[in-house]
């Protein structure tokens, strides 16, 4: 006998990690893979049709944040590649005019791996700290430029704790500096509106899987003007920075997320922020010691993060996982390593509460019943798992005095 547990589907709310492709996207790429299959850069009929859907594409995408001009966009293998490309891009290309590179401590691991490649080769970085809830010091960064830094790279949105910079306040302080803006825009695009005709941003990154695209597919904005090093040599595609023969249906179904996107974000994200402002209210009504990480208004409208006193992300992984819900304790990128969250301890969260963090990412198949399967359930995992730590508030005050006690008994000589 199967029970209602049993019956129901799961609960996928593990977003950020991959997110199912729209099938209206799947649609719009099909053909690329067998009938439309040419080269975009041959001369004869083959190549015409993918060379205009790969321009379609850039276009769509374009649109999504209001570029200027489609070319101001360049296809990628992801928000990695694009990363990669803006940030050693741009590092190396003012090399002769300064060395000195200004990022923010709470960066996806990609942008922090680049920095860490740029100071192997000489370069000088300053990581910014954010506050509590991993908002970017802003005098801190302000103090942190110097005259010899050539690039700003601050996310746009962080893909863990969900917190949205205020990009606009950085701008101001880079208003008039000859200092290249890069920001991270991977898990903010799609989801929030960005407009970049009316922004000091000069690169932004971008990827399709995070907005119901394809994965293995991104974009970087390039503004008019801004000057890169290429760091892919090779047959000069997409402006001579991303050389390689382009990811046809890829782009085609990134071009489709952002134009599905471009029309639905705004009632997809008013949705998702009721859907997850009432998976916040009801883990903090049902559940002592849950405590959201981020900001609690300037925070993407998909994300939910807690971190759970005296119980360990994993084991409440595990058994939500067991109760058909899947969650991340940590970013999926570094979530391999079981480590605390580098964004979570760099809020100044400690570490045994960093340990503690469960991210919820909702998405467009998210109901209002998946919020209370979530709600209904977490309560007795977090009790069942409370009761078997050692360092619940119960435990740890059953152990001291325990300990009180076998001292009291030492002294009698018992
Ligand atoms: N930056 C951020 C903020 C991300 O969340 C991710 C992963 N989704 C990336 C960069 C890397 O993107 P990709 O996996 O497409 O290379």
């Amino acid at each position: 006998m199967t029970t209602a547990n049993q019956r129901r589907r799961r609960v996928y709310m593990d977003h950020a990690a991959a997110s199912p492709v729209d099938g209206r996207v799947l649609e719009a790429m099909m053909p690329y893979f067998s009938d439309l299959y040419g080269n975009p850069s041959s001369l004869h009929n083959t190549g015409r049709e993918p060379r205009k859907a790969l321009e379609d594409a850039r276009e769509k995408v374009a649109k999504l944040i209001n570029a200027g001009r489609k070319e101001e966009v360049v296809f990628t293998s992801g928000g990695t590649e694009a990363n990669n490309m803006a940030i050693k891009g741009a590092a190396i290309r003012a090399r002769r005019k300064g060395m000195h590179v200004v990022t923010s401590t709470i960066e996806h691991i990609s942008v922090l791996n680049i920095a860490k490649f740029l100071q192997k080769n000489g370069f000088e970085v300053t990581h910014v700290p954010v506050d509590r809830v991993g908002s970017v010091d802003i005098g801190e960064l302000e103090r942190a430029i110097r005259s010899d830094t050539t690039l700003v790279s601050v996310m746009y949105a962080n893909n863990e704790i969900g917190t949205i910079q205020n990009i606009d306040e950085i701008a101001k302080i880079l208003e008039g500096k000859d200092i290249v803006f890069h920001t991270d825009a991977v898990a903010a695009a799609g989801r929030i509106p960005i407009d970049l005709q009316n922004s000091r941003v000069d690169l932004m990154s971008m990827s399709s899987n995070d907005m119901y695209g394809p994965k293995g597919v991104g974009a970087l904005f390039v503004r008019d003007g801004t000057s890169l090093e290429a760091v892919t040599q090779g047959g000069g595609q997409e402006r001579g920075l991303r050389s390689g023969s382009e990811n046809i249906p890829g782009v085609v179904g990134f071009g489709a997320a952002a134009e599905i996107a471009t029309s639905e974000m705004d009632g997809d994200g008013e949705r998702l922020t009721k859907l997850r402002d009432r998976l916040i209210s009801g883990i903090e009504s049902g559940v002592e010691d849950a405590i959201l990480n981020g900001h609690r208004t300037m925070r993407l409208p998909q994300n939910a993060n807690f971190r759970f006193r005296y119980v360990e992300g994993e084991a409440m992984l595990l058994n939500l996982d067991m109760a058909g819900v899947s969650v991340s304790s940590s970013s999926p990128c570094t979530s391999k390593s079981l480590l605390p969250s580098h964004v979570l301890l760099a809020c100044g969260i400690p570490t045994e509460e960093a340990q503690s963090a469960v991210q919820f990412t909702l998405g467009r198949d998210n109901m209002d019943d998946d919020v209370d399967h979530i709600v209904d359930t977490l309560p007795g995992i977090i009790k069942k798992l409370r009761e078997m730590s050692p360092f619940s508030a119960k435990n740890l005050e059953e152990m001291q005095s325990s300990a009180g006690h076998r001292d009291a008994c030492d002294r009698h000589g018992n």
